[in-house]
């Protein structure tokens, strides 16, 4: 292998003073020069170059946790640990740096040692690129899981891909969305070590042969495969303040050596290198789509390499501790898979334990079905991964053979539940029969796994009645709920210093791993003082993102004004329609002169649509036509603006939360799993206005109807409204909705772009429109309106913004991940012993 992947982590060789691994100011400067001059090899002139800055710096952070790491480890070793193996397609990380100073509690040194040497370290944090491998909540959950774990000293793997392209750089041309390809490991990636020593090799094609082992007995082969290596890349996870730093494991497909030696000798040198192209395109981008891109080869490539390769890695962790036995193998280990994505992992295990370990069908089949538990995270049917029978017969025989045998004995344990019901055998069957035999990966999940969970109580409760309501039926125990979080360290203490400051100023330090105890905030709401400094510090964050995004937002904007924020993937479920029109009415108001007691509002929107789905990328398009229109109005002054803030991603959300009066969670009821955007702006002093769907059900909860504006049809009532839908109607009986519409038709917003809009109103006036946006429209607007006459009272606004901060306790991932725990995974937390400076 060429050594050309050891650039970024080749210093310790060119040092000739060893790091200290202290953390005094003093330790943070003198490895910083040492990095910046001797491993970088730039002058002493450390503001010259804010990139070398930010690498140095990142590089010495790093020392410190390399050490924690190998102890953790050997820790966990040497205790025979039970492990969990967090499967997913998708790890939405951000940035890193910050994140590593405030878990090793080294911000206030490392602030001032740069300080020291004249630089600002705002500004080489925000150098660093964002780690985007993943499309949104799904994605994020899984980087807000993993800090938990670590921060609950659990012994919990992440496995991943290494996409050399993450989520597409979003763009604006004429309020238009272009995408660009996000090349993030373009300058390296300090924060990853590639562990070349445990590659693996990842068979596709070919077909399977019965043969005879030395010891008599059959066995099933894979032969004539073409081969990838997976080579893993690890990334340290330090926990909080606790000298735990787990593994998130993230694979790269490279081209096997011999791969392309036959053609290599045949003398056909471009094919050879084609093909090895082609063997690494496996691991080359994420695929940008929210739901699923159905029927896709590549993807099913991608989830059978994450699959096979986090699979082997575990089964060869485990003989080389504990030999071919495994009988304890369940016992001692669970994989927790993330979505539908992964699940062609229960059908590997089956592979690996019986083809290449010499288990029987039985014994395998008990291992799989105690080890594996499935977390589904949608409702949307269009969302369930569904494979072309064929597809999998040709890129992995040997594992369609395998859903077979399941599905056979599955249908036979569903007879035995049911006799003499054919309908329900059609009905379960892992396969569709039909013009094409399908897999649906989703019940493979179900039959496969020991646990399945639902990401909020609606959610899992719709999961039990309507989509797997016969699995339900058959295994009543399998199913659970585990309502999703965030992580409070990115999400509060890091985001928003100041407010966290103030928070432990009050009641201690004790809510960054108790986050209960914010609820001990609650008499501060009552206190003129406190709330007077809580408004201050909302105010200057207003300013701070005005300023970090003044290429987009007006500079002039009222930071008195309502932030009014909507951030998220644009999908007609999430109706940002719905809250464009709020926006068309207001203006309208401004427009009529119906302006008494007028509060000034700004509304952000930001999110990426799929390339492909053009509903979504219209709604942008309406979004910057709309602004367009309102910001460039003499008449509406700074009684309203509206932005679309583009390129949404985590390091964004870490400077629009803080900054965030009202939080838009205004889904169809029943359509959004959880949501977890909605509880990172919770956390941060937001009051949400939102339907009775996903988590928003549970943030009620929590804050109380009073501190919460609730609006729209409940899931029931949409489904029963349904099927005698008529919007026209709707729309005929509501003046202001008529007005809207009126503006809209009229080419009000797309005066030298006819027509642009047309689809989408036609959308929203169809009485087949699944988003029921209409329906909701009259009951949105007075819930606005109960939000105008809320903020108006400034301390009664800011009482129920310390008090929604007080009450998210709930939605932090250490509760959700303890609630794993207990129910499914049942670790031991694992102290790491202490032994630094
Ligand atoms: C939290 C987060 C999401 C999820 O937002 P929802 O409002 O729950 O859909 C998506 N993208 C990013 C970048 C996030 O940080």
């Amino acid at each position: 292998m060429p050594n050309k992947r050891f650039v970024m982590s080749k210093p310790i060789s060119s040092i000739t003073d060893v790091p200290t691994l202290g953390v005094t100011k003093e330790d943070f400067i003198g490895d910083f020069k040492r990095y910046y001059v001797h491993s970088l090899g730039r002058d002493e002139n450390f503001r010259s170059s804010p990139f070398y800055a930010c690498e140095a710096l990142s590089l010495s952070i790093r020392d410190r946790l390399m050490e924690r790491w190998k102890t953790t480890y050997k820790t966990y070793n040497k205790r025979d640990s039970k492990r969990v193996f967090y499967l997913s397609m998708e790890f939405l990380m951000g940035r890193t740096l910050s994140n590593a100073m405030l878990n090793l509690g080294v911000i206030d040194e490392a602030t001032q040692a740069m300080h020291d040497l004249g630089i600002e370290i705002e500004e080489l944090i925000d150098r660093e690129l964002d780690a985007g491998l993943g499309n949104g909540g799904l994605g994020r959950l899984a980087a807000c899981f993993i800090d938990s774990c670590a921060t609950l000293q659990l012994p919990v793997v992440g496995y991943g891909l290494r996409y050399e392209y993450g989520m597409f750089t979003q763009t604006l041309v004429n309020g238009e969305q272009i995408e660009k390809p996000d090349h993030w490991l373009r300058h390296g990636n300090v924060w990853e070590i590639e562990r070349l020593e445990y590659s693996l090799r990842i068979k596709l094609g070919g077909h399977t042969e019965i043969q005879t082992d030395e010891q008599g007995n059959q066995r099933v082969c894979w032969i004539s495969t073409h081969d990838v290596l997976a080579v893993p890349f690890d990334t340290p996870i330090p926990g909080y303040q606790n000298n735990t730093v787990n593994t998130l494991r993230l694979w790269k497909a490279v081209a096997t050596e011999e791969f392309n030696l036959d053609e290599f000798n045949a003398g056909d040198y471009a094919e050879s290198v084609a093909s090895k192209v082609i063997a690494e395109h496996i691991t080359m981008v994420l695929y940008p789509n929210d739901a699923n891109e159905n029927g896709k080869e590549l993807r099913l490539r991608q989830q059978y390499f994450l699959a096979s390769a986090s699979l082997q890695d575990v089964l060869s962790l485990w003989v080389r501790q504990h030999g071919h036995e495994f009988d304890n193998f369940a016992e001692k280990s669970c994989f927790q898979l993330n979505d539908t994505h992964p699940s062609i992992a229960i059908a590997e295990l089956m592979r690996l334990l019986m083809d290449m370990h010499g288990l029987s069908w039985a014994k395998a089949w008990g291992i799989t079905r105690q080890t594996m538990a499935y977390t589904n995270h949608t409702l949307l049917p269009e969302a369930l991964e569904k494979w072309s029978v064929k597809l999998m017969q040709r890129l992995l025989p040997r594992l369609m053979e395998i859903i077979f045998e399941i599905n056979a004995c599955f249908l036979s344990e569903v007879a035995a539940h049911w006799p003499g019901d054919k309908a329900i055998l059609s009905r379960m069957s892992i396969i569709e029969e039909g013009a094409e035999q399908q897999v649906r990966m989703a019940y493979l999940a179900i039959v496969g796994s020991f646990s399945v969970n639902g990401v909020a109580q609606l959610h899992s409760q719709l999961l039990q009645q309507g989509l797997f309501r016969d699995f339900y039926a058959l295994w009543p125990h399998k199913f659970n709920n585990k309502t999703n979080g965030v992580t409070p360290r990115r999400w509060l203490a890091s985001c928003n210093p100041e407010l966290a400051a103030l928070i432990t100023e009050a009641i201690g330090d004790g809510w960054i791993t108790h986050l209960d105890e914010l609820k001990k905030l609650e008499p501060f709401a009552e206190d003129a003082e406190f709330r007077h400094r809580w408004r201050v510090i909302k105010q200057n964050a207003k300013l701070r993102l005005i300023e970090h995004k003044k290429q987009y937002l007006d500079i002039h904007l009222n930071p008195d004004a309502l932030f009014d924020i909507q951030v998220k993937r644009i999908h007609e479920y999430k109706r940002q329609i719905l809250n464009v029109l709020h926006v068309i009415h207001l203006y309208d108001r401004i427009k009529r002169g119906d302006t008494i007691n007028w509060v000034a509002r700004c509304v952000l929107i930001g999110g990426k649509a799929a390339p492909g789905y053009v509903m979504a990328k219209r709604s942008i398009k309406l979004i910057n036509n709309v602004a367009l229109v309102i910001n460039s109005d003499p008449d509406v002054d700074d009684k309203l603006a509206l932005f679309f803030l583009p390129d949404y991603r985590v390091s964004g959300m870490e400077m629009i939360c803080p900054a965030a009066d009202l939080s838009e969670q205004i889904s169809t009821a029943g359509k959004e799993a959880s949501g977890t955007g909605n509880m990172k702006l919770m956390m941060n002093g937001a009051l949400t206005i939102g339907t009775l769907d996903g988590a928003n059900i549970e943030i009620r909860e929590e804050v109380g109807d009073e501190n919460f504006f609730l609006f729209g049809l409940t899931e029931e009532q949409i489904e029963a409204r349904r099927e005698h839908y008529d919007p026209i109607a709707i729309i005929d009986q509501d003046e202001d909705l008529q007005r809207v519409v009126n503006l809209l038709e009229s080419g009000h917003f797309n005066q030298f772009e006819p027509g642009i809009f047309d689809d989408l109103i036609a959308s929203i006036k169809s009485k087949h429109d699944p988003w029921m946006t209409v329906a909701d429209f009259r009951s949105y607007i007075d819930a606005q309106k109960r939000v105008e006459a809320a903020y108006q009272d400034k301390d009664h606004w800011t009482r129920m913004s310390i008090l929604n901060c007080a009450n998210s306790g709930k939605f932090s991932t250490d509760r959700t991940i303890n609630d794993y725990n207990r129910d499914i995974w049942k670790l031991e937390p694992v102290p790491v012993p202490v032994q630094y400076p």
